[in-house]
């Protein structure tokens, strides 16, 4: 059956054909680990895990790299304003590489929570400078660089084309700018491949140019060729990184190697929150934990980010959130019962369910009609262990975690106990709570005898608090 992607670079969907027959070399870009990764990264890393998934369903090996930028990410994209790094570490004050890692490990925590498959190859910026220093020097000795005061920067003017991936019009946006264009850059959309270090940086190498650091475009195209080579299969990211990042990327390639890295460039459109833009002044970018808090399981936000196919805006309310919870019950509940289920199912019904199930999802990962035919089979009235193992079969697909249903459901039973404890109860849950995480275990105790004499007993387990109606 042909597998058929939309590529950013042609406008258009194709048939997929990797460039080595069975093996699929991928690259996507990862997070900047400068503060929690929010809900909206966590729907394009949901994105690529499927991308993932569908090329495995139809076969395919995977050689898949994800970098985690830990230095070089300014601001804005345009090479304005401070290195994100080094503004968290010195707002937090602490290290640049303590941040790096205590935000990269919540990260990959919230990927297991959500079931992404990790890539093959999960690389950090700063465990590849020498590659990028060689990759500048590329470039320079292509002539498609040049040295001012503050970097080394890239020449646009030296390509044949440039944007390739958007129709933006640079003459247009040139006039109506509003930052003012650094006088030393030949072009005003030339861009930093490789930054200067003012004293106080304290990420920074040794290099030809001095002590310095490694731009953001410069950092993936570096990486992309020392784990995949000049050219593979697939490119990933969010949609944002449609008219800069990606653009320059492609730019840096065509420099040092005259070549596009990637044949098939794909984006994820964004999650909005209440139907407008998420940003930390309008205190709405909810991270999983925040979710969890209330209890949206990680899984359930999967499942809502399925409702939409990835190149479509997606709204999220909380309204919605808790109807993907929900839905995840019942999905588990439908798995369970036909688990157990002995009636008949002809072999043709199977194979018209796999059949459609697999046209969905190999016409550009058409999750909402993939899922369409995941709830015909769910509420199938005949109930039977084939369809069951069909699930199982469609989640390797999916990633939801079928196989645990059972555990699933009870684990969302106990917390539907918790929901019928009184107010004042759940107060003084509370505040025992705060007492142990102050360590203060003489309240923690007496706030325990309260409880109990109210009518429930607490027990502290590695998952977690469980309260439940003393007998
Ligand atoms: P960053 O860590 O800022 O580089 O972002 C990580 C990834 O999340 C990038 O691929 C972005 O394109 C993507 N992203 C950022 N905001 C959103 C959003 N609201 N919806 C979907 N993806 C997003
Ligand atoms: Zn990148």
């Amino acid at each position: 059956m042909k597998l058929t992607f939309y590529n950013t670079l042609t406008h258009q969907k194709e048939e997929f054909k990797p460039i080595d027959e069975n093996l699929v070399k991928m690259y996507s870009c990862g997070p900047t680990v400068y503060s929690y990764a929010h809900i909206g990264n966590f729907r394009t890393y949901i994105f690529m895990d499927t991308l993932r998934r569908v090329l495995k369903y139809n076969g395919y090996k995977l050689k898949h790299v994800m970098n985690i930028t830990d230095v070089g990410h300014l601001e804005s994209d345009a090479d304005e304003g401070e290195d994100k790094m080094e503004k968290a570490a010195r707002k937090e004050n602490k290290d640049p590489y303590e941040i790096a890692n205590y935000y990269m490990n919540i990260f990959l925590e919230d990927m297991d929570k959500l079931h992404i498959d990790k890539p093959e190859i999960i690389t950090r910026a700063t465990d590849n400078i020498p590659q990028m220093i060689e990759y500048v020097q590329d470039i320079i000795k292509n002539g498609y660089a040049y040295e001012t005061s503050k970097g080394i920067y890239f020449d646009i003017s030296k390509l044949d084309k440039y944007p390739v991936l958007s129709n933006r019009d640079l003459e247009d946006q040139k006039a109506g700018a509003r930052v003012e264009v650094d006088p030393e850059k030949r072009n005003p959309y030339d861009f930093a491949l490789w930054i200067k270090a003012p004293e106080n940086h304290i990420m920074k190498w040794e290099s030809p140019w001095g002590l310095s650091y490694p731009g953001w475009h410069l950092e993936c195209s570096a990486m992309g060729r020392r784990f995949l080579g000049e050219q593979f299969d697939i490119h990933t990211g969010g949609i944002d990184h449609i008219p800069t990042h990606h653009e320059n990327e492609i730019a840096q390639a065509k420099g040092a190697t005259g070549k596009i890295p990637a044949k098939v460039w794909m984006h994820c459109e964004y999650l909005q929150v209440d139907g407008g833009k998420m940003s930390k002044s309008l205190g709405n970018t909810y991270t999983i934990s925040d979710l969890q808090e209330k209890g949206i399981y990680p899984l359930a936000f999967k499942l809502f980010c399925f409702t939409a196919n990835y190149r479509t805006k997606l709204n999220f309310t909380f309204e919605g959130a808790y109807g993907a919870q929900k839905a995840l019950e019942r999905l588990y509940d439908c798995y369970t019962k036909q688990l157990n289920g002995n009636d008949k199912i002809e072999n043709s019904q199977l194979e018209d369910y796999r059949n459609r199930f697999k046209n969905y999802i190999n016409d550009d990962m058409n999750m909402p009609g993939a899922m369409s035919v995941v709830w015909e089979i769910a509420r199938n009235e005949r109930k039977s262990k084939v369809l069951a193992e069909l699930l199982l079969e469609f989640d390797n697909v999916l990633g939801l975690d079928l196989k645990n249903a059972q555990n699933y459901l009870d684990e969302f039973e106990k917390n539907k106990k918790i929901e019928d404890i009184p107010e004042d109860v759940k107060k003084l849950i509370e505040e025992r709570k705060k007492a142990r995480e102050n360590r203060d275990w003489v309240k923690s105790d007496e706030l325990r005898d309260k409880i109990t004499n109210m009518g429930y007993s607490i027990k502290d387990t590695k998952e977690g608090i469980i309260v439940t109606k003393s007998k």
